[in-house]
């Protein structure tokens, strides 16, 4: 470890003598209590899975932060790095730092480097980790602060600055940056279970699905076309979204279901306005089946209360009572606005508007029913025979496996 010099840098002129990494800040990971270690080492393991395709990166883990380093990093792939891992879901602010020695030269000369050139107030904030580096966190502050006023004539202003600089010594060096990128928060993809999310090509299962993976839970997709009476379109809609919603967790699985035939034998048992309910409520028994193969212990819907009029409470009621594993529907309480703001910031509204021939249009009466009764579609069930039906269809699925960032499939 290096000492404290606290003489003035001899060769302030020289480039940083450190080297470039990702600083990650943690975020409900923290409070976990016991299971912290093994939140950390999840979420270690997925910041490394999502960096994989730039660089292979070493992920420190030091109380509530984590060090992202790489071999002969330059600071463009650091900034690569540092962008894709505000996709990881746990982390709440990623930090492209210096990594300097633990002596005040170097921390001189990388606050210098980095305030070159930046115009207007700023204000430098320290801590320490190590509480053993021999300058307190004010003494730090004033210190740098100073240099840098003294350096480029900007003023220091501690509230709200235009710039902030922010020091963190730690127990082997000191990391040195300015600004940072905001991640998502939430737990670790992997941490919750997993779950089966019914993918249509709409507005709202993209964003319910990226709202569980924020609560740690690993995803499957299942998505049902029309096919063979509607063309594929809403597949390559699927698969596209899957595909951008990959960069929350990796690995993504798509399974798709050819449902123009079983729409067409609900159509002709006479189920007439219950007709949406019975196909939804088969697409639920269909996913049941898939979810239970894949070791899923529940399904996601994009489901919100009174946004269509499947979506009564009447209606959800008749949904539940199709399934016996849980229906998670995270977007349940929230307005069109503000799942319309949520698909536009992970970037899934721009595919979910492309036109295609959504398979329920197929189905839907002249008026739906808003209040279904559960005995009435439990006649047309027996009619149909369900189960053997759901069975038959989940037994007919494709696998797809779109990996975010890949434009070749
Ligand atoms: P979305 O925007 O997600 O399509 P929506 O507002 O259009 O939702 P509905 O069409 O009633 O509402 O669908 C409600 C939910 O049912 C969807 O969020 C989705 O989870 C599921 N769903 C509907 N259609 C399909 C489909 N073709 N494949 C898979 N799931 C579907
Ligand atoms: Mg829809």
């Amino acid at each position: 470890m290096t000492t404290l010099d606290t003489a003035p840098a001899a060769v302030r002129e020289a480039p940083v003598d450190g080297e470039p990494c990702v600083l990650l800040k943690l975020g409900e990971v923290v409070l976990k209590g016991k299971n912290r270690e093994l939140f950390e080492r999840r979420l270690a393991d997925n910041v490394r899975m999502a960096c994989r395709p730039i660089a292979r990166v070493d992920v420190i883990r030091r109380h509530g932060v984590f060090i992202v380093r790489t071999k002969d990093a330059d600071t463009a792939t650091v900034d690569r790095l540092a962008q894709r891992i505000t996709d990881v879901m746990g982390i709440v602010w990623a930090h492209r730092a210096w990594r300097v020695g633990k002596d005040l030269a170097s921390v001189e000369r990388a606050a210098l480097e980095l305030m070159d050139g930046r115009i207007g107030a700023f204000a430098v904030r320290s801590r320490r980790r190590d509480k053993r580096f021999p300058m307190t966190s004010t003494e730090l502050d004033r210190h740098i602060g100073g240099l840098v006023a003294d350096r480029y004539g900007q003023p220091v202003r501690l509230k709200a600055p235009e710039h902030t600089l922010s020091i963190e010594v730690d127990r082997d060096e000191v990391f040195v940056f300015s600004g940072g990128l905001p991640g998502q928060g939430g737990l670790p993809v992997g941490m919750s279970g997993r779950a089966l999310v019914l993918m249509s090509g709409g507005i709202d299962s993209p964003v319910a699905a990226y709202r569980m993976m924020r609560r740690g839970l690993r995803v499957d997709y299942l998505h049902f076309s029309g096919m063979p009476f509607t063309g594929p379109e809403s597949i390559y809609k699927a698969y596209a979204l899957v595909r951008e919603l990959d960069k929350f967790q990796g690995g993504s699985r798509l399974f798709v279901v050819p449902f123009g035939k079983a729409q067409q034998q609900i159509k002709s048992s006479g189920a007439d306005r219950l007709a949406v309910i019975a196909q939804r409520r088969l697409m639920l028994r269909t996913g049941e089946v898939l979810a239970r193969r894949l070791r899923g212990s529940a399904l996601i819907t994009g489901d919100a209360l009174g946004q269509v009029s499947s979506q009564t409470l009447t209606n959800i009621t008749a949904l539940d009572d199709a399934v016996e594993l849980p229906i998670l529907r995270p977007l349940v309480g929230m307005d069109k606005v503000e799942i319309m703001d949520q698909a536009r910031r992970i970037r899934t509204l721009t595919i979910s508007e492309l036109p295609d021939e959504d398979c329920c249009t197929m189905l839907a009466p002249r008026r739906a029913e808003t209040k279904a009764k559960i005995d009435d579609l439990r006649q047309i069930e027996k009619r149909l025979d369900v189960g053997e039906l759901a069975d038959q269809l989940a037994a007919s699925v494709q696998e797809h496996r779109p990996v975010y960032g890949d434009t070749t499939a």
